[in-house]
């Protein structure tokens, strides 16, 4: 299959936007950028599209998919019930980088929920990804537009890797400015439940909902609430190792991990803040921002897995991020693309 890649802007032609909303309506997909990473999307309510998905994407069939919609009054469709907190969290958050786990209408197939009677809708903030729901003019089930367990897509480039002659259309829209997925939090109950950190972060969710609490399985269990956790994911195909402590020690462990690989004809990379970027070989070091601006950091994660892949390092070694206001969100994704790798020192 040739894959038709198309700007932002030209989303302005009509004969484009009628090749998007046929494309969907065939039961195709169509990658597009929203403002947390880009995503691989197909019509919600028509299985067709939602199976192809999951093939492309060599997904796990009982792991979800997020419903996105434009327009929030559109959620009543697909749900049953609609919390008093729920509803502030919409009005606060939506649109944004924030997934909430209702009870399921009739309506939504199973296909998307992997047989759980509750969906996860988001409104995105991106504007391409409104005007492509709109376009298409059905709900679009968007997962992440990576390989399964590869670390998110930020950049068309890391779209194209991926899926190049096996989507029919990918939007470009640049670099993806959250660069970590949504929020995802389960608003079925009395209290709501993160079952994903993300950057609307617990801080942010309790000051709608006080009570808030964390998935504790997510991640590890058999059954946990929310399916995708317990998968590997976000992985780099070089062996990630987090060195967390203070940083003078840090820097001492990695120069002297460095030293061991140097005799062995490993390509080894290092992701630091720019403060400690001088520490290092230049040839290892892969700036992932200041220490004190975690959105940045948060932004260039992906990125940064993905460019180390790129260039052939066998071995990265990180810094942990975990002091900003963003920290369980980036720990979380770090820790997975690390398959749980971290040595304090
Ligand atoms: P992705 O689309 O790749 O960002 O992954 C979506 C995430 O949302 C996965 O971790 C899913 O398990 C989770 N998710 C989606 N729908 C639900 C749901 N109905 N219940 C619990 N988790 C969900
Ligand atoms: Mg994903």
């Amino acid at each position: 299959m040739k894959t038709r890649i198309y700007k932002a802007d030209d989303l302005a032609y009509d004969h484009v936007r009628e090749d998007i909303r046929t494309t969907i309506l065939a039961g195709r997909n169509v990658v597009f950028p929203t403002e947390t990473v880009y995503g691989i999307g197909a019509n919600a309510i028509d299985e067709t599209g939602i199976r192809r998905i999951y093939d492309v994407k060599g997904r796990p069939s009982d792991n979800p998919l997020i419903l996105h919609i434009a327009d929030a009054d559109d959620v009543t469709k697909y749900v049953t019930t609609i919390r008093p907190y729920a509803k502030r969290m919409m009005e606060r958050f939506w649109p944004g980088p924030l997934t909430l786990v209702f009870d399921k209408s009739e309506i939504v197939p199973d296909a998307i929920t992997g047989g759980l009677d509750t969906v996860g809708i988001r409104l995105p903030d991106s504007a391409i990804a409104r005007d492509i729901i709109r376009i298409a003019g059905v709900p679009i089930c968007a997962p992440s537009a990576n390989i399964s367990g590869r670390p998110s897509a930020t950049l068309l480039e890391h779209v194209i890797d991926d899926f190049s002659g096996k989507v029919d259309i990918i939007i470009d829209g640049g670099k993806t400015p959250v660069g970590i997925e949504s929020t995802v939090v389960d608003v079925t109950g009395d209290h709501s439940v993160i079952l994903r950190p993300g950057m609307i972060s617990r801080a942010m969710l309790a000051e709608i909902d006080n009570l808030v609490s964390v998935n504790e399985q997510s991640g590890l269990e058999k059954a946990p609430k929310s399916p995708g956790m317990k998968y590997k994911h976000y992985a780099p195909k070089g062996e990630l190792v987090i060195i967390d402590g203070a940083v003078e020690s840090v820097v001492s462990t990695i120069l002297e991990r460095l030293k061991q690989h140097g005799t062995q004809g490993d390509q080894c990379a290092v992701i630091t803040t720019s403060e400690y970027q001088n520490k290092f070989p230049e040839d290892v070091v892969f700036v992932i921002g200041d220490a004190d601006d975690d959105e940045t950091i948060a932004a260039n994660l992906f990125a940064i897995l993905r460019e180390a892949d790129q260039r052939g390092m066998t071995h990265i070694y990180s810094m942990a991020f975990a002091s900003g206001p963003h920290a369980e969100a980036i720990m979380n994704r770090l820790l997975k693309a690390a398959d749980g790798r971290i040595i304090t020192v």
